[in-house]
């Protein structure tokens, strides 16, 4: 399979069939699995063969879904997790230690931020941000006690983009690993593994789901790098519900067809956007204004899914933009088949201060679309008359 095309890999990476010969793979809605015998227990448990035991430590749906991402993003191994944000929390807490440092990129998923500077310095862990436009910050941050560099790119909700290969060269030379959320770009977009990203993390509650159903993350990576967090899994139990494995695995086969209509329809809206009188600007990585452009082209297949920008007339225009649209969903969520539009200053980044929003380029009258898969021409259509409305 490793030779074929995404689309082919995403459809075709499947679980070995039962007995019963069925095409699509049936939910394994058991917690946990028996034994043919003591001899075969005890094997199982000193891991020398192969096999299910108890649905915390694996199950086939997982496995069929972790299977596929690791074809789908280029990496050896991968664990599935009930949330994005376990996998976050876990991908970072396997790694570090008391007295361990993390650098990190400032533009990063809200909870993300809330683990660095709430939770992790309760264990004795600390944390040094880097500005977006300041590649020599990676270099400058390390630390003796630096073990990891953490980031996001294209970034939310400014959609920065960070260059991959530039951070992974730094952290190597000072034994450092690098662990990316994925999850603006999805694997079909971009790969870090292949710049050399150590850990690919993802948010599936997103694009790969895509249609605002379930929760679900992963981490991916090498395997040595993935068995030390699948040791925290298996002892702490932030696991996918099997359930959740298989609507995930399912959504996988679609993630390209989907990407390619979110992608042609969030270029469409920057380019209305950006000739628009209400508007002072609009972000897109693959737009002809974006001051990144060529990077994005560089490491991302196209754009992705998400288009951000700002109203003329500040917080009071963001929300009467808001109340004005008819059609497009107001939700914090983002990747789902449906439009959605979101006003981070006052909703996703409210708990930062306006200092620490500005410097992770949130303006007041910022408003973040996660551009769905309804008709581009009604998208636009929305949105036009809702900034009509803010005049
Ligand atoms: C949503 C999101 C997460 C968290 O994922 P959940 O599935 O909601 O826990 C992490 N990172 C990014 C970039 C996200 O958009």
């Amino acid at each position: 399979m490793k030779n074929k095309a995404f689309e082919t890999k995403a459809i075709r990476q499947q679980t070995d069939r039962s007995e019963h010969r069925e095409h699509s793979v049936p939910i394994f809605a058991t917690s946990s699995y028996v034994f043919e015998d003591a001899e075969h227990a005890r094997a199982l448990f000193a891991k020398e063969v192969h096999g299910n035991i108890y649905s915390r430590y694996s199950n086939p749906n997982n496995d069929e879904f972790v299977q596929k991402l690791c074809l789908l993003e280029g990496t050896e191994a991968g664990i599935a997790t009930a949330s994005g944000m376990a996998a976050m929390f876990i991908s970072i807490a396997s790694f570090l230690k008391s007295g361990d440092h993390i650098v990190a990129s400032r533009s990063l998923f809200g909870s993300t931020h809330q683990i660095l500077t709430q939770l992790l310095p309760r264990w004795g862990i600390t944390h040094s941000y880097v500005d977006v436009e300041d590649p020599e910050g990676w270099e400058k941050a390390i630390l003796g006690t630096t073990r990891m560099f953490f980031l996001e790119t294209p970034s939310n909700p400014a959609l920065d983009v960070l260059d991959i290969e530039h951070i992974v060269s730094v952290a190597h030379a000072h034994d450092i690993i690098v662990n990316v959320d994925n999850c603006f770009a999805t694997p079909y977009l971009q790969n870090p593994a292949k710049y050399g990203a150590d850990i690919v993390t993802h948010s599936a509650t997103k694009f790969i789901d895509g249609q605002g159903r379930t929760l679900g993350g992963a981490v991916l990576g090498k395997q040595a790098l993935i068995d030390e967090v699948m040791f925290m899994s298996r002892h702490t139990g932030p696991a996918m519900s099997p359930f959740n494995g298989w609507v995930l695995s399912k959504s996988l086969e679609t993630l390209a067809v989907r990407m390619d209509r979110h992608c042609e329809n969030a270029l469409k809206l920057a380019d209305f956007l950006s000739t628009h009188e209400q508007i002072n600007f609009v972000r897109y990585p693959f737009h002809s204004s974006h001051p990144q452009k060529e990077l994005a082209q560089k490491q991302m297949k196209q754009g992705g899914g998400l288009v951000t920008f700002e109203i003329k007339g500040g917080v009071e225009s963001g929300r009467k933009f808001l109340d004005a649209l008819q059609m497009l969903s107001l939700s914090s969520n983002l990747g789902d088949a449906r439009t959605i539009a979101t006003h981070p200053a006052s909703t996703t980044h409210s708990k930062l201060t306006e200092e620490e929003r500005k410097h992770v380029g949130i303006t007041p009258g910022m408003v973040r679309i996660s551009v769905g898969l309804e008709h581009i021409n009604d998208i636009i259509e929305d949105i036009d008359q809702a900034l009509e409305a803010t005049h």
